[in-house]
């Protein structure tokens, strides 16, 4: 039994009789984070994959751990936050493209995460509001401050306790994630300490608002 996250159906679980043979051609098209073109049987509640041919299988041996354990951790997002028995075109197109800016252009692992890990919040009914300062309407300010239960934002003047700082880089890189057009999403880079502290904000925030514990998350931290 396999969990599938397809464009049509999100996630869905079908049986791959055979998929595990290494003869098999199914093989490799039913493997970890491959992209494939997949023929289903859909009996009652039950998929069966009939045909299996893959479009591209993202990793191989000897791929980096960190970029590998990152991809991992997309696939339990997709799983907790993707449509289910619903069309997840957007969801879909997001992952892969993330998966793409790291193994094929070796953008920062990191920096994708928080790309990721946003957009989803986003796309998934938790976007927050980044706009302006909810206090005073202020748009920008040396500091703002972010509060992760509420999705909020407050200035220097307004800030409330239990919020975090955030400075206008990664301010900026928030409402870019948040606000821009897929097609520009990842078309911005910020300094290495900026995108620890985005990372450290955005990773938050997904716990926050999922109320989840994701393990490979948990992976991720003890490899890196
Ligand atoms: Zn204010």
């Amino acid at each position: 039994m396999l969990t599938l996250f397809t464009k049509d159906y999100g996630v869905i679980k079908a049986f791959a009789v055979g998929a595990k043979s290494v003869k098999s051609k199914r093989g490799s098209a039913t493997s970890v984070l491959a992209y494939s073109n997949i023929t289903l049987d859909k009996k009652g509640d039950t998929y069966k994959i009939i045909e299996a041919t893959a479009n591209r299988v993202f990793f191989g041996a000897g791929s980096d751990i960190i970029t590998l354990t990152v991809s991992q951790y997309f696939c339990e997002l997709c799983s907790f936050f993707g449509p289910h028995d619903e069309s997840a075109d957007e969801f879909l197109r997001l992952v892969l493209n993330s998966l793409y800016f790291m193994t094929e252009k070796n953008r920062n692992p990191s920096l994708i995460k928080a790309i990721t890990e946003l957009r989803i919040c986003a796309l998934s009914g938790y976007a927050p509001n980044l706009v302006a300062c909810e206090g005073c309407g202020k748009y920008e300010d040396k500091t703002m401050y972010f509060k992760l239960d509420d999705g909020i934002l407050y200035c220097e003047d307004c800030k409330k306790q239990n919020t975090v700082s955030v400075n206008r880089t990664v301010l900026d890189a928030m409402r870019h994630i948040v606000y821009s057009d897929a097609k520009n999403l990842y078309n911005f880079d910020i300094p290495e300490k900026d995108i620890s502290a985005l990372e450290k904000i955005t990773e938050k925030y997904i716990i926050f608002q999922s109320e989840h514990k994701f393990s490979t998350l948990d992976f991720y931290h003890s490899v890196k």
